[in-house]
């Protein structure tokens, strides 16, 4: 099978193509073609020789994604479903227009582990994990789609980015490298569920990208019951790894707490929440739990949601409310599922 050039950053394309008896600055040359002018040939690198396109188009692809479907919301959110060429598995991102620029979200697997019980993308089965390259292309084919640039990433779409480790780190220093995609990493956020070891890790990475945890709940016992990996990682191993992870970069974590009628919305809940985050460099992101194909959880009432922020705010708990974006097309927060599963028939 021929080889992702996508998958390569500039350091390994550069060594790829010494191995291939190439000079190393053509790897510049072809890392431009791709990441300044989102070329979709190797054809169109039309200062390459012709020889050499012929070589790269002969083993390697530029696995650009065709776009099987394209829904656009009434608030202006597009979700995507892509062909991702060459499996027949098919994946979502989602474009979102916020008044300081284009965000994307962006999926880091196919299929997801955690299991947590309010995620639409629980239930789907779990193939494998994109490559950072799969990663990347979710920008770059949204980016020709709309010809726009974008300015933010979320890896907020389908998967735990933190179970497909070492591909979402690697699709992070391309989105950020001046010569990639020149995507600032305090423009990149990584969202988890809780994985502790590995938020470790990324402290380590010195990246300065934004960390989001997936808390939703303030007490082990009901965490566990929505969300798996808490059985594995209680709330004190991952609130201690946040803790850390400021330390290290110096950058404030985002707390994600999705709200539902009755389950995690009382004040007794912002009680104990207050007291597990207090002093910490946090914000809380309020969001309005979105209902999912037989979900069981209940959208908290606007009344709710806001008393609930309001009391983190006077107890000094920066909280604000995350905009709904997308709900109309099943492309808000948790919504996302590999629509249709894919298969090359349909
Ligand atoms: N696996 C990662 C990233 C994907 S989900 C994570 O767990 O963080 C992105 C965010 O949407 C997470 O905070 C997730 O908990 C939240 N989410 C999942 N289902 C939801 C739902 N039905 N309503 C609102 N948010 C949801």
């Amino acid at each position: 099978m021929k080889k992702n050039i996508k998958d390569y950053n500039l350091e390994e394309l550069k060594q790829e193509f010494v191995s291939i008896s190439e000079k190393p600055y053509r790897a510049e040359q072809v890392f431009k073609w791709i990441y300044e002018y989102n070329v979709t040939s190797f054809e169109e690198m039309t200062n390459l020789s012709k020889e050499l396109r012929e070589k790269l188009n002969e083993n390697y692809t530029l696995k650009n994604f065709s776009i099987l479907k394209k829904l656009e919301s009434k608030d202006g959110t597009k979700k995507y479903l892509f062909d991702i060429q060459d499996d027949g598995n098919a994946i979502e991102t989602v474009l979102m227009e916020y008044k300081y620029g284009k965000t994307l979200c962006v999926s880091s697997q196919i299929g997801c582990r955690m299991g947590c019980k309010f995620c639409a993308s629980t239930g789907i089965p779990f193939i494998r994990g994109l490559t950072s390259g799969e990663i990347v292309e979710q920008v770059l084919a949204v980016q020709r789609d709309e010809n726009v640039r974008i300015s933010n990433i979320v890896f907020m779409g389908i998967g735990e980015p933190l179970d497909n480790y070492d591909n979402v780190v690697k699709a992070i220093r391309i989105l950020n490298h001046p010569k990639g995609l020149a995507i600032g990493a305090r423009h990149i956020s990584v969202s988890t569920s809780g994985i502790v070891p590995k938020i470790y890790d990324l402290a380590k990475e010195q990246i300065q990208c934004t960390l989001s945890v997936s808390l939703h709940c303030p007490n082990d016992e009901k965490r566990s019951e929505l969300m798996p990996v808490n059985k594995i990682y209680n709330i004190e191993e991952l609130i201690k790894a946040c803790k850390f992870y400021i330390e290290e970069t110096g950058r404030r974590v985002s707390f994600e707490y999705a709200l539902a009628k009755d389950n995690n919305d009382n004040l007794e809940d912002a009680k104990e929440l207050i007291k597990l985050i207090r002093g910490m460099n946090c914000h809380v992101n309020l969001i309005p739990i979105n209902k999912i194909e037989n979900g069981k959880f209940i959208k908290s009432t606007n009344e709710n949601i806001i008393k609930f922020r309001d009391y983190l705010n006077e107890h000094g708990i920066v909280a604000t409310i995350r905009r709904e974006l997308g709900s109309d097309i099943d492309a808000a927060c948790g919504q996302l599922r590999r629509q249709n599963l894919y298969n090359k028939v349909n």
